[in-house]
């Protein structure tokens, strides 16, 4: 055997990959599932967005773009920002990426080594871990905790900072707790982080549009004092309901962003030019299906927090975010991951078991409610009678 580099032994998965394939399988053989498993709005992108997409294909966009993005994205994405959250980006600070994904892959490839620490939320996307451990880093786990409404405690990030701290990874609204931060916990962290200037920070804001109760996003952005250092991630993914056009933002300090503009060069080029031109329509244009798509999540939402309480040996908090719900199943007598499966194999629902979100994810499952209300009921309806079984 050619020995490739041992690091490539050290990534992870996304398990929420092999459920879909395990349920898509399940459904080839004729049976009935219901997928509450993967992280994606059930919505097709809005028209108008498609539409642009298909125009710039007829108008001959059809070459490489600037490797950053095309300069009216850019310029889209800091108008957007500029009216959402009232703050001043430049367009060379931004830098477009096959999915936002790839700005957490830069941030911590370029931050983590042997002997670094970097900090992520635990239970949290799993590629954080993946791709710290990748690098050589150290994984130091920040606990979200249910009786914190699964938000992040300052002081407790605070705590876990030491001089090998690199990055600072958060992420708010956050998969897959559906956890929200409120602003003074994020004003409190940031008057901290003033004591330890050499930390970078990546704030994953790929949920920000899909908050309830009322709540309004705090950006990290907000906080010029931390502008230097930090790497705001966003995208098209969740908002557009654009997971498979693979769109997505990151704003950088210029100096990073040049170093990512590079690293882009040497390996993806440029974005899909017509999937960079949907991008424009889908900020530029009428917001109101994602307004929409936001009410029908809330909908939802309450429906699924309500049947899961119902459920013997389970309670759910209400997510004030994203499109998940973490229920605590500890009540149920069953391990996580052994339940996610019987309830794949036996009831025909999928979900993914908290252990796959991190060494805090026992105890807990994740429920996309991204899928029909119907579908949705239907599954608390099998769960209710899987779980009301004798064992
Ligand atoms: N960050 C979080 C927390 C996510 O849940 C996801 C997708 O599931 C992403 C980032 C990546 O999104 P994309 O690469 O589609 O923009």
């Amino acid at each position: 055997m050619i020995a490739i580099h041992p690091a490539f032994a050290r990534l992870g998965d996304e398990n929420a990959f092999a459920v879909l394939a395990r349920a898509a399988e399940l459904q080839r053989r004729g049976r009935d599932v219901i997928n509450l498993g993967i992280g994606q709005p059930d919505f097709k992108t809005p028209p108008h967005i498609v539409e642009a997409a298909v125009k710039a294909l007829r108008d001959g966009e059809h070459g490489y773009t600037d490797a950053t993005g095309v300069a009216p994205l850019r310029e889209a994405v800091c108008a957007d920002l500029d009216r959402r959250l009232g703050v001043e980006v430049s367009p060379d600070c931004v830098m477009i990426t096959p999915g936002g994904k790839v700005a957490m892959h830069m941030a911590i490839l370029m931050f983590g080594r042997e002997g670094a620490e970097i900090v992520y939320p635990d239970p949290g996307f799993p590629i954080y871990r993946s791709m710290i451990e990748f690098t050589g880093a150290t994984a130091v786990p920040l606990r979200m905790r249910e009786d914190n409404g699964f938000a992040f405690s300052a002081e407790e990030t605070l705590a876990l900072i030491t001089p090998r701290t690199k990055l600072l990874i958060l992420n708010s609204p956050a998969n897959p707790t559906g956890g929200v931060t409120p602003p003074a916990e994020i004003d409190r962290l940031v008057d901290g982080l003033a004591a330890h200037p050499d930390v970078a920070i990546l704030s994953d804001e790929i949920y920000g549009r899909l908050t309830y109760d009322g709540l309004a996003h705090r950006s990290l952005l907000a906080y010029p004092q931390i502008r230097d250092r930090l790497i705001l991630l966003d995208g098209w993914s969740k908002t557009y309901a654009m997971t498979g056009w693979r769109l997505g933002y990151s704003v950088w300090p210029r100096p990073w962003r040049e170093v990512v503009r590079k690293f882009a060069v040497n390996s993806w080029s440029c974005v899909n030019s017509a999937a960079q031109f949907a991008g424009i329509a889908a900020l530029d244009g009428p917001q109101d299906s994602v307004e929409a798509m936001r009410a029908e999540f809330d909908r939802r939402r309450t429906a699924v927090v309500e049947g899961l309480n119902r459920l013997p040996g389970v309670t759910a908090i209400a997510p004030k975010g994203a499109f998940y719900a973490f229920p605590n199943i500890a009540g149920t007598g069953w391990a996580a991951k052994p339940l996610a499966s019987a309830l794949l194999e036996e009831a025909g629902v999928a979900t993914i078991g908290g252990p796959d979100f991190g060494v805090y994810g026992e105890g807990y499952l994740r429920l996309s409610y991204a899928a029909s209300m119907e579908a949705i009921e239907r599954a608390l309806i099998r769960m209710a009678d899987f779980l009301g079984r004798p064992a």
